[in-house]
């Protein structure tokens, strides 16, 4: 169990939605918090569990349809999720998470299934998979790097006027009409793996300053070698 004073970083079903390392995304949080100092820990919350109000940080990873349906419909139950947000906790939700966020998403047959209406957003499937590298240039409200990392789903996701895209597209697909996931408030949904955090440390920074306010900078020298590497690989194309 966390301690009281501990920053609290709530991963969200491991037990449905966990694809492609996006637990990944919770571990880079914890490090990255406690390398300046500031003690960090992880919750797991299954499925069978209820999500705690207490977090400050919400996790919430891609998945398969039928666990997304799944989730969806315990979150909905559960309504935990929806007190954090609503008390300012911070949320990054990637793919089958992010879709879950919005009113509705495309089922394993495309039929529309509900979501849990945390963003104003609505996924359904696309005409293809959207496989592959995406690259993605952030909004200028966030002041953020280039978003890099890559995509696996079928849906794509109209967004409403109580959101903002999150990036505009360089390469790839992201919401499947030029832009990449979006932000509302502290929470913000994207198509991204990588895992997202590890690809994009400016954004687990922005995460942790709205959870935990200003931070001391940190050496992220080899992760600007290693990312610039990967959007130049991407970008030249
Ligand atoms: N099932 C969703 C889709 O295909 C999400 C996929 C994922 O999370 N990788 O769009």
């Amino acid at each position: 169990m966390p301690s009281d004073s501990a920053l609290r970083i709530v991963w969200i079903y491991p037990d449905l939605l966990s694809t492609y390392g996006d637990q990944g995304n919770a571990l880079v949080l914890e490090s990255r918090a406690r390398l300046r100092g500031i003690n960090a820990e992880v919750v797991h919350v299954r499925s069978a569990d209820p999500v705690p109000e207490t977090g400050d940080i919400y996790l919430i990873g891609g998945g398969e349809d039928r666990p997304q349906i799944l989730a969806a419909e315990r979150l909905r139950r559960d309504g935990g999720l929806h007190r954090a947000i609503a008390r300012g906790a911070a949320m990054l939700a990637v793919c089958a998470g992010y879709q879950i966020m919005g009113s509705t998403f495309g089922g394993e047959e495309g039929q529309p299934v509900d979501g849990i209406g945390l963003l104003d957003i609505a996924s359904s499937r696309g005409p293809s998979r959207a496989v592959g590298e995406l690259a993605a240039e952030v909004d200028a409200g966030l002041n953020l790097p280039t978003l890099t990392g890559f995509e696996n789903h079928m849906g794509i996701t109209h967004l409403g006027p109580g959101v903002k895209p999150l990036a505009k597209v360089l390469s790839g697909i992201g919401n499947g009409n030029g832009f990449e996931g979006c932000y509302a408030g502290h929470v913000v949904g994207t198509y991204l793996h990588g895992p997202a955090l590890a690809r994009n440390p400016a954004l687990a920074d922005l995460l942790l300053t709205w959870a935990a306010g200003d931070l001391a900078p940190l050496d992220d020298t080899r992760y600007n070698q290693l990312r610039q590497e990967r959007l130049d690989a991407v970008l030249s194309h």
